[in-house]
């Protein structure tokens, strides 16, 4: 019998829309094909253009689709134009990850031929960054403190959290090592010869590390990981970090995959997981069939591979992989990708491209 799953869409602001309805297109085609499993879709508002129409930004029956659906498919919000009256941006994302405890930022780097990236990296790079999502300096998020002399921001590392974190960490690390994509090591990124939360942080890290006897484990100082970042990223498997760390380095890590429109994430937490494209709503572009849409694609294929893998149907997974690899087909050819990775197709183009590398056994 098949499994049915259903997906709570949040088209969102700027090229949200213009980036999901294609990538729903390819979902929709590949459960049509499935026997074991099929998905049932159900749009859901929030953003700043909600916002600005109706004065709220993420109402609580969205809330509550969000947490009733089996995933979240999120493509971007917020729009420099829309703030609250404190000036900060519209973000429900980051709601999100506090209401659903989605604790594991997760951000595959993935680079297969030097084409791809800036720098001409002669061998693959496959890494996965774990940002933490809901605390670390972003606990700080709202509630800073600002006098007409100085500005103060917290950062809260916790041991409930951390465990988890880290015990998500090893177990990333074990599945990437049974499926031969890494050797089986988790690197703890922080700053622990400066500060004493990272001394914590760390700390719990060593503990989650002994139980995993099967899994390397080290460290490494945020600082130091940007340059190897850059240097050699390939001997890098897991690596775990605080929430701004990580939010810092998996930019870097979208450029050099060639761009925030080639970088996947999830955040996941123990109940829920939102699929969402690394990079924003890009106004300056909505509207133009412009957009990349593989980074959402990409994120589809998380979500795909996360069912798959939670719910023990092993075809799932292996239509993620199908998918993101649909997607890696068609980076070599400038006609079957968008102008912010050198390319020449439409947003409709490089989604029909990988449409064809999909489905089409023919084609080239
Ligand atoms: P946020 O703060 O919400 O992450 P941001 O302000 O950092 O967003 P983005 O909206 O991600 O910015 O856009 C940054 C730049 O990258 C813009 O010039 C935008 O056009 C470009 N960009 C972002 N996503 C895409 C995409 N999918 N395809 C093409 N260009 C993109």
């Amino acid at each position: 019998m098949s499994a049915q799953f259903s997906v709570a869409v949040f088209n969102g602001d700027g090229i949200g829309p213009e980036i999901m309805a294609p990538t729903i297109r390819l979902l929709e085609k590949l459960q049509r094909q499935s026997n074991d499993y099929s998905l049932e879709f159900s749009d859901v508002c929030a953003g700043a253009q909600l916002y600005a129409d109706t004065g709220s930004a993420f109402p609580d029956e969205s809330k509550l689709a969000a947490k009733q659906a089996d995933a979240i498919l999120l493509s971007a919000m917020g729009l420099p134009s829309v703030r609250y009256a404190d000036g900060t941006e519209i973000s429900p994302q980051l709601d999100l990850r506090i209401e659903l405890d989605l604790f594991a930022g997760v951000r595959p780097v993935r680079i297969q031929s030097d084409e791809q990236t800036p720098l001409k990296f002669k061998q693959a790079v496959d890494f996965v960054l774990i940002r933490e999502s809901t605390e670390g300096l972003f606990h700080s998020r709202g509630i800073g403190n600002v006098t007409a002399d100085e500005a103060t921001e917290t950062l809260k590392i916790t041991r409930k959290t951390s465990e988890k974190l880290f015990k998500f960490a090893f177990e990333l690390a074990g599945t990437r090592m049974k499926n031969q994509q890494g050797p089986g090591r988790v690197t703890c990124v922080d700053k622990a010869n400066v500060f004493r939360s990272f001394a914590f942080f760390r700390e719990l890290f060593d503990k989650e590390a002994q139980g995993h006897s099967g899994i390397h484990s080290d460290h490494a100082y945020v600082d130091a990981t940007a340059l190897w970042m850059v240097e050699k990223p390939w001997v890098f498997d897991v690596l775990v970090t605080e929430n701004m760390f990580g939010d810092i380095l998996s930019d870097l890590g979208a450029g050099l995959m060639g761009g925030l429109g080639l970088a996947p994430s999830a955040d996941i937490g123990e109940q829920h997981a939102v699929f969402q494209p690394c990079h924003g709503s890009a106004p300056d572009i909505a509207g133009q069939n412009k957009a990349n849409p593989f980074a959402m694609i990409l994120s589809a294929a998380m979500m795909l591979e996360w069912l798959g893998q939670r719910n023990n149907i092993a075809s799932m997974v292996i239509d993620g992989k199908r998918l993101s690899d649909a997607v890696y087909a068609c980076l070599s050819d400038n006609n079957k990708i968008t102008a912010d990775i050198g390319g020449v197709a439409t947003t409709l183009g490089a989604s029909s491209a990988v449409d064809a590398a999909l489905f089409d056994d023919h084609y080239e």
